[in-house]
């Protein structure tokens, strides 16, 4: 069986767990869990999942994957505690730390990078992961297992994970603002707010449906729900005018760019 560890205990950690252990990855009792100092957080995830918390390395020293889910800054000082591991492959979730970081610890081990979004904590994340030049076949099956408990994952080389980042991790936001803005434009043109909200979350939700379930090109699905001199073409000219397209790229340029600053 294989046996996995979580150097981090946060709220992407929870939502890994809670993938693995509800899609039955692994057995509870295969993944182990430590943090800095919150003794409450491991007993509760021990109590909620069945995983197992540890302090020293020696329990785990025979371990599989590796999986760091601190903060960034946090991951300096953590590291060498863990060089010994040196048959685990090495899993990262940490927004903008290179491969390399890890490479430096763990020159010749399997290393995948992970770029999660917030949608993991109930299972419908859309990650990226980049792989070092150590991974083998095996590794990528199982790290890909282990990530896609959390939803979704696309392979993309290590210099994409800024576009990743500037679509998939900051796209929950954008589509909260979307909503945000649609619901105040129906308020302002004569809804009640709950109605207007209740109405905007299931177009979102419909539509998003649509797209995954027909795999049908968006611009097909689009062009059929819009009649000529309709209500819809009217909508849609009106955010042409307004420079939809160019103002969603220059979003996404935005976020892409900040990642490349902060990375
Ligand atoms: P978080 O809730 O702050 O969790 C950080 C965890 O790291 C805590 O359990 C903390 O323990 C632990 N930690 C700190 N120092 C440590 C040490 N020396 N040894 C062992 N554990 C240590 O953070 P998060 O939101 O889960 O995010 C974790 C990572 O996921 C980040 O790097 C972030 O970039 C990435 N990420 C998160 C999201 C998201 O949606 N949350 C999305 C994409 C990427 P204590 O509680 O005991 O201090």
């Amino acid at each position: 069986m294989k046996k996995i560890a979580f150097i981090g205990a946060g709220s992407m950690a929870e939502a890994i767990i809670a993938g693995i252990v509800k899609h039955e990855v692994l057995p509870a009792n295969a993944i182990y869990v430590t943090n800095h100092s919150n003794k409450e957080r491991l007993a509760r995830l021990h109590e909620q999942y069945g995983v197992t918390p540890f302090r020293d390395v020696e329990n785990i020293k025979d371990v599989d994957v590796l999986i760091f889910a601190t903060k960034p800054n946090q991951i300096a000082e953590v590291l060498p505690k863990y060089a010994s591991l040196t048959n685990a492959i090495i899993v990262s979730v940490l927004a903008g730390t290179p491969l390399a970081t890890f490479e430096a610890t763990f020159p010749n081990q399997a290393i995948a990078r992970v770029m999660p979004n917030t949608s993991a904590t109930i299972g419908e994340s859309a990650s990226g992961v980049a792989w070092n030049t150590k991974v083998t076949d095996e590794a990528k099956r199982w790290v890909t297992s282990l990530v896609e408990a959390i939803g979704i994952v696309q392979e993309v080389d290590e210099e994409q994970l800024h576009t990743v980042t500037g679509l998939s991790g900051s796209g929950p936001a954008y589509v909260y603002f979307f909503v945000e803005a649609l619901e105040a434009a129906a308020i302002q043109e004569g809804l009640d707010p709950k109605t207007a909200r209740e109405l905007a979350i299931q177009t979102i939700k419909g539509a998003a449906l649509m797209l995954d379930e027909t795999r049908e090109e968006p611009a097909t699905l689009r062009e059929r729900v819009t009649s000529p001199n309709g209500t819809t073409a009217a909508g849609l000219d009106a955010l042409r005018e307004h420079q939809f397209a160019e103002t969603i790229h220059a979003c996404v340029q935005a976020a892409k760019q900040r990642s490349i600053e902060l990375g």
